[in-house]
């Protein structure tokens, strides 16, 4: 007999950040499950078009708005109370620590205050979604959840990785003293469909080089790793999360580590592009090795990922194909 997952027909779900690449993708699943779902984003670096799809069902909402500036209350959709609550918004590409620092820093800080406070008052679950950049440059290999992390406080990467450490804390805070029903997923590099070619992270411009025939520009030596996840994967694991009564923090990812060349040539070959591997200077603090170690997703959510590199990327390349034209 199958068992309906714990957040399904008639609950209500606010996902912030709902339109960018990986939430959209959630989105997608929690409307399909019968959710009533509630998405605020502000498109800073999401775009309507990745739930344009979604804008005719009767249980979707797009609010525009900046979480950081707290919920908007006035707008009907937020009035009524949430079964769970899905922060998800920040921007999280390294162009984006770049030109967004302190975006970045507020929606990882005064935002998940907001959302904080909204799930305990409502009695909401609330899912945290962090990173393996709160591992930093990691010492430990692979990376158990166990593990403090090597971040540099001050680095460029800084924004990013220590406003989603404060959020762990935050939640961790309001889940031992509020009583808040809290989730935290460490989410490891994840790739798909609606990633935006010129976000500057490694599949979607290694793929839109390939496509162009330019050369893919691989950053140092080529062999710094990361271990690819396909979105599908990776939103079956948030999903898993959700359902379960695990605070967590919870690994969530694939084990197929791959150096950063093999990444490229990969790409190379399955776009049948005819491009060269070039070398360009490393960006500073980028991390050396990347890759989950899954035990506790798997000994708590029975979670497996299925897509392996070669058939995610292949799905990825059809699509940006279709979208570069
Ligand atoms: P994305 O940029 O495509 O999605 C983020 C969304 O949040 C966008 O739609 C953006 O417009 C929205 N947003 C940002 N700031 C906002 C604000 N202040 N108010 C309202 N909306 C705001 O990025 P993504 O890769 O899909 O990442 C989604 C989440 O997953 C992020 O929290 C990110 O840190 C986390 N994550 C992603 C990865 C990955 O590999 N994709 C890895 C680790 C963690």
């Amino acid at each position: 007999m199958k068992v309906a997952p714990r957040f399904g027909s008639g609950h209500r779900v606010l996902v912030t950040g709902g339109a960018g690449f990986v939430p959209s993708h959630l989105v997608d699943v929690l409307v399909e499950r019968g959710c009533t779902v509630v998405v605020l984003d502000n498109f800073v670096t999401g775009s309507k078009e990745n739930v344009a799809h979604l804008a005719d069902r009767p249980t979707f909402t797009l609010v525009e708005a900046d979480v950081s500036d707290g919920l908007p209350s006035h707008h009907p959709a937020l009035a009524e109370r949430f079964d769970a609550i899905l922060h998800m918004a920040s921007p999280a590409s390294p162009t984006d620590f770049a030109s967004l620092p302190v975006e970045i820093l507020r929606v990882g800080s005064v935002a998940t205050l907001h959302l904080l406070d909204r799930a305990v008052a409502d009695g909401a679950r609330f899912l945290m979604a962090s990173t393996s950049e709160a591992y930093g440059d990691p010492l430990e290999h692979p990376q158990r959840e166990t593990y403090w992390g090597n971040v540099n406080p001050i680095g460029i990467r800084s924004v990013y990785d220590e406003a989603k450490r404060f959020s762990e804390a935050a939640t961790m805070a309001y889940a031992r003293h509020r009583g808040l029903d809290a989730a935290i997923v460490r989410i490891f590099n994840t790739y798909g469909p609606r990633m935006r070619p010129d976000d500057g992270r490694a599949i979607p411009t290694f793929i839109s080089q390939a496509l162009r025939g330019e050369p893919l520009t691989v950053h140092g030596t080529g062999n710094q790793t990361r271990s690819i996840c396909y979105v599908d994967d990776l939103v079956r694991g948030i999903l898993l999360l959700l359902d379960s009564t695990e605070t967590g923090p919870v690994n969530c990812g694939t084990e197929h580590e791959m150096t950063m060349r093999q990444l490229a040539e990969l790409i190379v070959s399955l776009s049948d592009s005819s491009s060269e591997v070039t070398y360009v200077t490393r960006s500073a603090d980028d991390p050396e090795k990347r890759r989950p170690d899954l035990t506790r997703a798997r000994e708590l959510l029975g979670y497996e990922p299925t897509v392996g590199p070669e058939e995610g990327l292949r799905r990825t390349i059809e699509h940006f194909r279709q979208r570069l034209g």
